[in-house]
């Protein structure tokens, strides 16, 4: 996919005020600092679209970008940083789960991982969650070009463990780097093969 247009709509502390969901939605989510936003740019080739954070888990915001006229992007709040208590997760949790359920077009939440860690508790429960919910989701492996080769395919392998022992089937999954671009042309292919499938 060629982006030719990523443009900003809105930005909206309410799901209910999203703006109407006309076209196909995709979603990032993950732990703050795991590299969301740099995801975003390196995705839409548009350096300065989702802001790197400065002050990880302050901001509630559901960024809403056009992309192409064709579908919306969407930037989710980030959670768990550890900076944020117990309450500040179950507000997040509700919001989340509010935006999930009434997105009638939301086609894929992506789900990021920081490829360094080991599998994480708050990771794991939210795609549980999305599992349990029909909620179609894919993995995002981030920040793939700080480790080796060998310590990459070592995590990734027991990030599959983990999950096959909940999962009877894994969820697409996807290696990414900001800095390098990789996974880019994988996960607009993913992308793109939905949007026309919708069509
Ligand atoms: P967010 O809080 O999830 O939006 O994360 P950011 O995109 O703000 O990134 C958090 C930190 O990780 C920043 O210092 C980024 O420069 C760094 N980072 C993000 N993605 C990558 C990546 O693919 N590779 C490397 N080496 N660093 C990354």
């Amino acid at each position: 996919m060629i982006i030719k247009k990523a443009e900003f709509i809105i930005s909206n502390t309410d799901p209910e005020k999203c703006p109407l969901s006309e076209k196909p939605e995709f979603a990032f989510v993950g732990r703050s600092n795991v590299g969301k936003s740099s995801l975003i740019n390196m995705l839409t080739g548009f350096g300065d679209l989702a802001k790197v954070s400065t002050a990880p888990g302050k901001t509630r915001l559901i960024n809403h970008f056009n992309i192409n006229d064709e579908w919306f992007l969407v930037d989710l709040p980030g959670y768990g940083y550890a900076k944020v208590g117990r309450a500040s997760r179950e507000q997040w949790l509700s919001f989340i789960r509010k935006y999930l359920a009434i997105r009638e077009n939301l086609f894929c939440v992506f789900a990021l991982i920081d490829s360094r860690h080991k599998p994480q508790a708050n990771d794991l429960e939210f795609m549980n969650y999305m599992g349990h919910h029909g909620i179609p989701f894919a993995m995002v492996f981030t920040k793939a070009d700080k480790l080796s080769r060998k310590q990459l395919e070592k995590n990734l392998t027991a990030y599959k463990d983990e999950m096959l022992q909940t999962w009877e089937t894994l969820p697409p999954l996807f290696v990414t780097s900001a800095g390098t671009k990789l996974g880019r042309e994988e996960v607009l292919g993913f992308i793109d093969g939905i949007v026309k499938d919708s069509n």
